[in-house]
């Protein structure tokens, strides 16, 4: 008998972002608590988990670099 366990259905990412996260987009660096309404559809689609404190920005506000929840080692840089 096949297995029909599929691990990744049950780590679907829930659109709302834990303490400590946020949502950004990896193609602008907007960042939103809920990815259904953080920025466009292509904010939506770029959309990853980063660490709330990791996130450096610039003077202007915009973030320029972050952890990835999902892999510590991924340095996201804009
Ligand atoms: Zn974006």
């Amino acid at each position: 008998m096949q297995s029909t366990f599929d691990p990744a259905a049950d780590k679907a990412e829930p659109t709302l972002a834990r303490e400590g996260t946020i949502w950004m987009c990896g193609a602008c660096g907007k960042t939103g608590k809920d990815r259904d309404v953080m920025g466009d559809t292509s904010c939506r689609t770029w959309a990853v988990l980063v660490e709330e404190n990791s996130i450096v920005r610039d003077e202007t506000g915009r973030a320029i670099s972050a952890s990835a929840v999902n892999d510590p080692v991924a340095e996201l840089t804009w």
